[in-house]
Order: structure tokens, then C-alpha cells, then sequence
């Protein structure tokens, strides 16, 4: 029995893009997709948890992490495409580029507007994603809560993703930073520390507190030359201004098993430790598990295992929060044992 609050919302089934575009293939079905979540949840439910329904919070809890109008687009852009006679699947034909010299006026057309806010061809949206992503939005915020009123730690199970989604744009699957928003709302107490396992690195979440030195953003990830999102999650990414050193990026290469990873994962906790947090958010992705079809890391199931020790070894008041994970066949299982890991170590 897994005894850390398990914060959960069924809102995230309307987020189901009928296909999506991943390196010029049409995907389908989606590898983001609500059986990942019947999957963590039928791994939980075999070892017990204390489930708990997330709590509404009011949009305020996105200030100071997105731009109003990236909210206000994400929220209405779906009535207005389809107005439009856009297809079912929303996904932009060109996006804009830091190079162009004449880039600054947002497209008012659906078409346009949906290049502008959006990074990739693989995040689709569909009728219901806005508010499968607001929902998500609510377990962070819920959780965040439980640790704030005495629980040493509480797990979010987060769909869509969010740490690719950055203050004015979304992408990798993600449309709202639930990470960033826990991260937040801890700040409000005092520094925080956000450390990304997830085999991607979260660009978002590095966007959106690239200039505030008290929030630390340390993430583990393959080397993004080889891997989304290409363009950021280099090691000499180190924030900017008086944040300048609370940035760390740690990538791997390709093909990196258990050892490389589990020594980036403890120089990523003992940087988080020296930092002094109230505060710990995991960015928890799994898809740095060896059967996973779309990181390029090597992880074994006791490799999780190991991870969720080093994590529960902080003991701080920490917030886990699902990032990605696609081998459906196997993550509820690891789920499972790397939160068993966690909080056993946390306890002891
Ligand atoms: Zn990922």
C-alpha cells in the first residue's frame, strides 16, 4: 500500500487527438493518449493507494507562468478554427522563426494563429484538450496543496504532459506547465527545485524560470542534438541575470543504460539539495524506460527503482508530477515501484 496521496482527474479522456504528426508519419492512434493513464492507475491500484479527486483552483493560479494570451488562445481557439472550416485535428503547416527579421505581428486567421502559439506538428488539438489540460493544471495545484497542509509527498497523475510548454507556447505534447505551476505556487513559500527525469528535456519549464534564481530547474534528458526538442538542453544553458547558475542541463547520450543516469540523477538531487528548497517538484516522466517507443535512453525497471530512492533520499516536502511514459505494457508497474522506492527512502 503506497500511502503518499494519489491525486487524480478523469477530465484528461477529452484530450484525444484522433492522430498526430511525429517526423513527417501520421500516428494513430496518438502515443500521448488516456490509456497511459489507465495503465499507471491499473499499476497502482494492484499495490493500493489513497486516491484522491483533484480540487478546482481558479485561473490565477497560471499567473506569473503563462501569458494571458496563450490561456485565452488554448480556450478558444477550437470554436474558431472549426468556424472556420478547419478539419477535426488542429495541427499548424509553418511556425514561426527567430530568424525572420519581420516576425513580430501574431496572424489573426486560425491557420496562422495556431503557428504562432504552437512548436511542432505533434501536439494536436481536438474539442476537449483545453480543459483536459486545465484539469491537469488542478491535480498540480491539489497536490501542491496536500504537501503545503503536512504530507511529505503527493503524486499527480498529469495528462497531457506540460514541460514542453513555455510562457507564451505550447508543444511535445503539452499544452499547460502543471510542473511549472506546482513550482509556483511552492515559491510563494520560499525557494524551490524542480528536478526533470523525464527523457526529454523540458524546455518550457527552463523558459519560464530562465531569469527567477529562486526556483532551480535541473533536468536529466538524452542529448537533445538527437532527441525533441532539438534546440535547447544544453549544458551551457544556464538562465540568465541574477539567475545565472539555476539552470542545469545534464544530457546523455543516446543508449544511456542505468549507471550515466543514476550518477546524472544523484548530481541533479544533491544540486537541488544544496539549493535549499521548501519545496520539490519532479517533472516525472517515464520514458527514459528501455521498452519505451520514443526515448532514446535505456532504463531498467530497477533503474526506476533507483531513481525514486535517490528522490525519496531529499526527504523535502516533494510534488511528483506524470510527464511522459508510452510503453503502456509496463509503465503501471514502474510507476508503482518507483514511488514504493520513494517513499520508503523518504521514511527512512
Ligand atoms: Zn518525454
Amino acid at each position: 500500500m503506497l500511502t503518499l496521496p494519489v491525486v487524480v482527474d478523469d477530465t484528461h479522456r477529452q484530450h484525444e487527438p484522433a492522430f498526430e504528426l511525429n517526423a513527417g508519419q501520421r500516428v494513430a492512434p496518438v502515443h500521448e493518449r488516456p490509456a497511459r493513464i489507465d495503465a499507471i492507475l491499473a499499476g497502482l491500484r494492484t499495490i493500493g493507494i489513497d486516491e484522491r479527486r483533484a480540487v478546482q483552483h481558479g485561473d490565477e493560479v497560471l499567473d506569473g507562468v503563462h501569458d494571458p494570451g496563450l490561456v485565452a488562445y488554448l480556450r478558444d481557439a477550437y470554436p474558431a478554427w472549426r468556424a472556420a472550416g478547419g478539419p477535426e485535428v488542429m495541427i499548424a503547416d509553418t511556425f514561426r522563426s527567430p530568424r525572420w527579421s519581420g516576425g513580430g505581428r501574431r496572424p489573426t486567421s486560425p491557420l496562422g494563429s495556431l503557428g504562432w502559439f504552437c512548436t511542432d506538428t505533434a501536439t494536436p488539438l481536438v474539442a476537449g484538450s483545453y480543459l483536459a489540460a486545465r484539469a491537469a493544471v488542478d491535480v498540480a495545484c491539489t497536490a501542491v496543496d496536500l504537501v503545503l497542509a503536512g504530507s511529505s509527498g503527493a503524486y499527480g497523475v498529469t495528462r497531457p504532459p506540460g514541460h514542453h510548454a513555455g510562457p507564451d507556447y505550447f508543444g511535445g505534447f503539452c499544452l499547460l506547465n502543471h510542473a511549472a505551476v506546482a513550482a509556483h505556487r511552492f515559491r510563494a513559500e520560499g525557494r524551490v527545485a524542480i528536478i526533470d527525469v523525464d527523457v526529454h528535456h523540458g524546455n518550457g519549464t527552463q523558459d519560464i524560470f530562465w531569469t527567477d534564481p529562486e526556483v532551480l530547474y535541473v533536468s536529466v534528458h538524452t542529448d537533445p542534438d538527437h532527441q525533441y526538442p532539438y534546440f535547447s538542453g544544453y549544458p551551457e544553458e544556464l538562465g540568465a541575470g541574477s539567475a545565472h547558475g539555476t539552470t542545469r542541463n545534464l544530457p546523455l547520450a543516446p543508449g544511456s543504460g542505468d549507471d550515466p543516469v543514476l550518477h546524472a540523477v544523484e548530481v541533479a538531487c544533491e544540486l537541488a539539495d544544496a539549493f535549499e528548497p521548501v519545496g520539490v517538484v519532479v517533472s516525472f516522466g517515464c520514458d527514459a524506460l528501455d521498452a519505451d517507443p520514443l526515448g532514446q535512453l535505456s532504463v531498467s525497471a530497477a533503474g526506476f527503482t533507483g531513481i525514486g530512492q535517490l528522490l525519496g533520499a531529499l526527504r523535502r516536502p516533494t510534488v511528483l508530477l506524470q510527464e511522459g511514459g508510452y510503453a503502456l505494457d509496463r509503465l503501471g508497474a514502474v510507476v508503482a515501484e518507483t514511488l514504493t522506492a520513494f517513499e520508503a527512502a523518504q521514511a527512512s
